[in-house]
């Protein structure tokens, strides 16, 4: 079986050694050597995360962190911002929370700026939190969370600013407390190029006394438990054990590319996608300046197939992403996240470009 090179947002490629860790004998999780491993862990996420609290890790996807976000900190009414599939998403996960939800719809390919939250908070607040996207896998757009989240503490500081960085985390600098973030959410899979299945969450002091005031925590993704288990270095229910491997080889990696290094690989991939997309007679999505440095969506100007040149790429070994939803066709998106190279871009550029030229 081939399994091609992905350059879709996520599953990302993992490094061979990352994927070999999975293979550890299995441990008990009340254990010392887990607990070893889960405060190695503990202590590598917060450099990471850039903050000095605390990084829940949950054995779920990101998915149930934007309802753990919502289900601590929101005693009645939440804002959300969207502005694509994903924040679109969230609010959904609120409704489904039974919270009073307020949405403000941004187009998407736009970015949410810091105006538009404090004209809904301005029009209808107060609200226990607002919750943003900060890079919108749909559209390739990434928001100023740490403008919003700086603006909101002005206005508002008693609104908590919930962030999902599920597309950005790993390929892009969040300093979590510099911006003052309440919650800051990601999965395993995309720029911290691990297999699915752990989601991380940064959470702020206040959070943990807000929630002990929210009714209706529920239990699994409680953050008050979490916070309990954390404090003996271990997690309430049986944690995902052989990721918890993968993922301290990955932080190592990580690091000892450098995060800056990282960051600024991210921003060279992006530059490198979006002038080879121009230079191809395409336009990009994304609103000028906001464009992703993890993920690019190209607006498919020329009117190809997107789904005939995946069959092409795929024959020789690897696979980009149609556009999203109703996006399907009309746009299509390469991501640059996680492991990738300079090298990889190329090769699928050159590809990419032998398929454009048969197709005149
Ligand atoms: N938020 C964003 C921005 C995403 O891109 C995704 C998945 O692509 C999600 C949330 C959902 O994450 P998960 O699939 O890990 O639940």
């Amino acid at each position: 079986m081939m399994f091609p090179k992905l350059f879709i947002p996520g599953p990302t490629n993992v490094r061979q050694e990352v994927l070999a860790e999975q293979t550890h004998p299995m441990i008990g999780h009340r254990t010392s050597t887990f607990e070893d491993l889960f405060a190695r862990v503990q202590e590598k996420l917060r450099r990471l995360f850039y903050t000095q609290s605390r990084v829940y890790v949950t054995a779920s996807s990101g998915t149930g962190l934007q309802e753990a976000a919502i289900r601590n900190t929101v005693r009645d009414r939440v804002l959300v911002m969207v502005n694509g599939a994903f924040s679109q998403r969230w609010f959904n996960v609120a409704v489904g929370c039974d919270k009073e939800v307020v949405r403000v719809d941004i187009p998407w390919g736009r970015a949410v700026k810091p105006e538009d939250v404090l004209q809904a908070i301005e029009r209808d607040g107060p609200f226990d939190a607002v919750a943003v996207v900060h890079n919108e896998t749909s559209t390739g757009v990434m928001s100023p969370v740490g403008d919003i989240a700086r603006a909101v503490r002005e206005m508002a500081p008693d609104t908590f600013i919930l962030v999902d960085a599920v597309s950005s985390l790993g390929g892009v600098r969040i300093p979590v407390d510099e911006w003052g973030l309440d919650v800051c959410l990601t999965s395993s899979q995309k720029a911290m190029a691990l297999p699915p299945g752990l989601a991380f969450a940064a959470v702020s002091d206040r959070v943990l006394e807000r929630a002990q005031e929210v009714k209706g925590r529920g239990w699994y993704f409680d953050f008050l438990n979490l916070e309990k288990y954390l404090q003996r270095n271990t997690t309430p229910a049986t944690p995902a054990i052989s990721l918890f491997w993968a993922l301290d080889r990955q932080l190592d990696i990580m690091f000892a590319e450098g995060l800056e290094a990282r960051f600024a690989r991210h921003a060279r991939l992006a530059e490198m996608t979006r002038t080879w997309a121009v230079e191809q007679g395409f336009t990009l999505f994304a609103e000028e300046g906001y464009a992703s440095p993890t993920v690019t969506c190209v607006e498919n100007t020329r009117g190809i197939s997107v789904a005939d040149l995946n069959t092409f790429l795929q024959q020789r070994g690897m696979t980009i992403s149609n556009g999203y939803g109703n996006l399907k066709e009309k746009t299509f998106r390469i991501a640059h996240m996680g492991e990738t190279t300079e090298s990889d871009m190329m090769t699928l550029f050159e590809s990419i470009n032998t398929w454009l030229a048969g197709q005149a």
